[in-house]
């Protein structure tokens, strides 16, 4: 059977890849994928041939790897985050039924609100909704209705796609949405460029988040009413009875998170 590989690279770093991933990717001949997300991986994996093309071709790009299987080659379709995941994997499903003697394998990847949820701390500890800003697929009145709704239910909700150069004001429009809901002072934060060079993190209250600086790089986190800010962490609360021990969080930021590195 022909095998065709589809894997979530996680968010950039080397190291928050599986190893699952890693396997998969030795063991290919061919790795196809989107120029960004090649270009993270190329140097661990050498000597492959790499099919590459860029944004908004990704049905091109699963015909071409289902080819590629199809012709003998183990093919590998590489997604950030995990394939499922607004990645491909459900459009190389669709599209492989025209390829029986192709087998396609998924494997999972460390999606944007779980490696973002790390930096801020611990902002998806209780019940969350996952809800993209993006209306290229999707029209606007549903994804203002998934956010009503996740809003109304007191839902953490993490946002993926909260802009663009064509949707500057999405976020904006999202933030309207969720102030009718849930009280000013919620705690929100965002992060940019997650395992990635010039990784940066910020907490603010919803209301300040309509005007964030924000972009195709960035995820967003939305708390419930029961997250709190716990020194420079966003944590929301599984609900364990917590006996008081004083004492304070110590904060690790920025560089320091990486400090187990050179230790
Ligand atoms: N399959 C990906 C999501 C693709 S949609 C995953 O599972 O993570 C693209 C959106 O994901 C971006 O607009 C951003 O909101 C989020 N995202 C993906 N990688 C990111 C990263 N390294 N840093 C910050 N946000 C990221």
């Amino acid at each position: 059977m022909n095998q065709l590989f589809v894997v979530g690279i996680g968010p950039g770093d080397y190291l928050k890849m599986t190893q699952e991933a890693v396997r998969i990717l030795e063991a290919c001949d061919t790795i196809v994928g989107y120029t960004v997300y090649v270009d993270l991986i190329r140097e661990y994996f050498p000597g492959r041939e790499y099919i590459v093309t860029g944004m908004r071709r990704e049905e091109e790009r699963c015909r071409m790897a289902l080819e590629s299987a199809a012709s003998g080659k183990r093919t590998a379709v590489v997604c950030s985050g995990d394939a499922g995941v607004y990645g491909m994997a459900g459009l190389l499903l669709e599209l492989g039924q025209a390829f029986p003697a192709v087998e396609i394998t998924v494997a999972a990847g460390v999606t944007a609100a779980l490696s973002g949820g790390a930096v801020l701390g611990a902002p998806l500890g209780h019940d969350f909704a996952v809800i993209s800003l993006s209306d290229l697929l999707t029209p606007w009145e549903q994804i203002a209705r998934r956010l009503q709704a996740a809003a109304q239910a007191d839902f953490c909700i993490c946002l993926y796609n909260p802009s663009s150069r064509k949707r500057q004001d999405y976020l904006k429009r999202a933030c309207e949405i969720l102030m009718q809901y849930r009280k000013p002072d919620t705690v929100c934060g965002y992060v940019r460029s997650i395992g990635r060079e010039g990784e940066s993190s910020t907490l603010l209250p919803l209301s300040g988040l309509a005007e964030a600086a924000v972009d195709m790089f960035t995820t967003v986190f939305i708390g419930n009413s029961q997250t709190e800010r716990i020194g420079g962490y966003m944590v929301t609360p599984r609900g364990y009875p917590l006996h008081d021990q004083g004492g304070e969080v110590v904060l690790s930021g920025g560089e320091d998170r990486c400090k187990w590195r050179k230790e």
